[in-house]
Order: C-alpha cells, then structure tokens, then sequence
C-alpha cells in the first residue's frame, strides 16, 4: 500500500466543478485586483473566525509582518516568540526591525510555554506572538492574562488552526490583531499564496489595510509607506469556493487523528501529543515523537508511508539567526521536539484502511527493532 504524506485529490475532487465555473467568471469580469471576490472573502472570514474585521493579504508572512507594524511595533522593541515554531513567526518580527524573543514549549503540547513568558518580558517587550503549532491551540486565557498583567499587546500566529477553539472561542480571535496563511497545505489552502489578518480595532484594520496597498487608501494618495501584499483576487475566488468547506474538512482531520490516537495509544515508545482539556484543535499536522525518529522514518518509506518532520531545524539554530548568538543546548525543549518529532499523513479524505496500515507499520518497527 502507499500513503501519501497529503494530497489534494479528495478535495480537489469535491470542488471541481465550482472551481473551473468561478475561473471562467473571474476571467469574464474582469476584476483581478481587489475586486469583489476579494471582498466577499473578507466578511466571510471575519464572520467565520467571529472578529469584526478581516484584511487579506498576500501570504502568511506578510500577514504577520504588517500585523506587527500596524501594531507600531519596530526597532528597539521585542516580540516574545515560540522557540518551537515555524521560523515565519520570527521572520516577521525581524522583519519591521524588532527583536523576537525566544520562550521554550511545553513539551507535551509543543506550543509556547505560558509559565515561562513572564520570565521573558523586559522593558523593551511589546507583544506575544503565541502560534498555534500543528493545529493546537496556545493556552489563550492564560496568555492573555499574563499580557494584560505587563500590558503587552498580543498577536495569534494562527496559519496552523483555522477552526481551532479554546474554551469555545476561535483561535485568531483573542489577540490583537492576529494573522493567518492560506498556503495550500493548510487547513483553508488557497491554490496559490494568501493570508489573511483578523481584528477587532479599527484603527489597526485600517493601518493594515494601507499598509497592504501601497499605503494607499484612495487611488494616487499615498498615506504612509506602505507594501504591495494584496490579497489576490483569483486566490479570493478560490478561497471563497473551500471556505464552506472548511469546518467539514476540520471535523475529517479531527477523525483521522482519532484513529491514530486509538491505534497507537498503547504503542510504547511512541509519544503521542497531548491535548489541553479546554482545546478543541484542527490537526493540520499530527506529530508524534520517538527516540528513533530516523529510523522509523526511514522503515515507513520502504512500506510506501510518507511522512515528514515539522521541523528539523528550529529557528535559533539557523544560519539566518547565527547573530543572535544562540548555540546548540540553548533550548533543549525545542531542540528535542526537532530531533524526535515525525509528521504522520494527515488529509481530509485519507481513508481508514490507510491510516489502520500506517500505525501497523509502526507497530511492526519497534517490534522488530527492540526485538533484537
Ligand atoms: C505557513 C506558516 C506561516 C507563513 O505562511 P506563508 O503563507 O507561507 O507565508 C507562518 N507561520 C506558521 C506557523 C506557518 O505554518
């Protein structure tokens, strides 16, 4: 049997028709910049994530970027980031000049440790960037409470949980301001680049929406010096086309990793994750860890399962980061999720049967490597 690590196929299947119809409509009207579908994907995402306000941009990273400066964050300030993230998150905070701060996971949950945060803040501190690794949401409440406490500002990196609750309410919804990604492997996939911000303050939905254009908000008048990261129209239209979709696609993903708890939870030696009580995540990647790592992944591609690793290198040990000094053993949490984490396949339509072979297999590896 093979198992992809992902494909599209099963939703590609599904929207198809409406898809190939809204091609030939976006072509005949004529509006490829900022037009109508565009907007229409802005209410329905803000409606969607429950903020009142939705600004598309062109991809994650710029989402997070102009997050940040919307928020008047820049040189001399420092963002606290997930030591255990996807190196976007600290890309962004480099990017308008500040300093990302690293915080250690918690080991079980793999997201940004809130118990130690607080150790983290300086005077130089503006804003927690929690990120809402594989589809788990951050302990929101309690990262929250210690921001108000320093009065920081906060900003979701929520690319990974399009869906996600915690205690109910939506991941994307509690900071800020807070941006997302819409590259076509996450859990709401663009065929193409897109992202998005999400808000409740005016003030910060309009600096964003001047800052993604140009810093223009009416034609030949430039406000402030802005970018061009506008949402695309032709990805709006398809974004609009999956968003239905959306919630369904989530409760699949929410089965699969059902099953893989199931199937493995008696596995020694493989480390499932662990879920906050109040957490209700979206699994964009299900991530299990194991001291033989290599090897098991090596042994499942030669039974045809793909797997993955989010991520070998974590941001601080990058050459991009080699100014800021940090060596091997600085964050050993993080350090170790790199080096046992493995990213089992996980995608609406990944059928049972394959999922029941894919844990055999890893059954079948620790039988045969602790057997001799
Ligand atoms: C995908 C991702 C991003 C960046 O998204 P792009 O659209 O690829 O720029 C940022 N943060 C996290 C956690 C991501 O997974």
């Amino acid at each position: 049997m093979h198992v992809p690590y992902l494909s599209f196929s099963p939703q590609n299947q599904l929207i198809r028709p409406a898809i190939l119809e809204k091609i030939q409509y976006f072509f005949d009207a004529e509006q490829y910049i900022l037009g109508p579908e565009v907007s229409a994907f802005e209410k329905a995402y803000a409606a969607y994530n429950q903020t009142t306000f939705c600004v598309g941009v062109a991809n994650g990273l710029d989402g997070l970027m102009i997050s940040l400066q919307a928020l008047n964050i820049g040189p001399g300030d420092e963002v606290i980031v997930p030591a255990n993230t996807y190196i976007a998150s600290w890309l962004a905070v480099s990017q308008v000049g500040a300093a990302p701060v690293p915080v250690e996971p918690d080991l079980a949950t793999y997201n940004i440790d809130p118990e130690r945060v607080e150790a983290a803040i300086t005077p130089k501190t503006k804003a927690i960037m929690p990120v809402h690794l594989y589809g788990q949401p951050c302990n929101m409440p309690a990262i929250m409470a210690i921001a108000d406490k320093h009065g920081l500002m906060v900003m979701e990196d929520n690319a990974q949980a399009h869906g996600a609750t915690f205690n109910g309410k939506l991941t994307g919804s509690f900071g800020q301001v807070n941006a997302t990604s819409f590259y076509p492997t996450k859990n709401l996939g663009a065929l193409g680049d897109g992202g998005a911000i999400t808000t409740n303050d005016p003030a910060v939905d309009q600096q964003a929406r001047l800052l993604r254009n140009y810093g223009s908000g009416k034609k030949h008048y430039n406000d402030i010096i802005g970018y061009n990261s506008r949402l695309d129209e032709l990805q709006a239209t398809f974004l609009n086309v999956k968003l239905p979709y959306l919630n369904t696609w989530n409760r699949e993903r929410r089965q699969i990793a059902a099953h893989y708890f199931h199937y493995l939870r008696e596995v020694p030696e493989i480390i499932l994750p662990y879920i906050l009580p109040a957490a209700e995540p979206v699994y964009h990647i299900f991530v299990i860890r194991t001291s033989q790592r290599g090897a098991l992944q090596q042994y499942l591609k030669s039974e045809g399962v793909e797997t993955a690793i989010h991520y070998p290198v974590p941001p601080h040990l990058q050459k991009a980061y080699a100014h800021l000094g940090y060596t091997k053993g600085n964050f050993p949490i993080t350090e170790n999720i790199a080096a046992t984490c493995l990213s089992l396949p996980l995608y609406p339509g990944l059928r049972e049967p394959q999922i029941r072979y894919v844990t055999e297999k890893i059954q079948s590896f620790l039988v045969i490597k602790f057997s001799n």
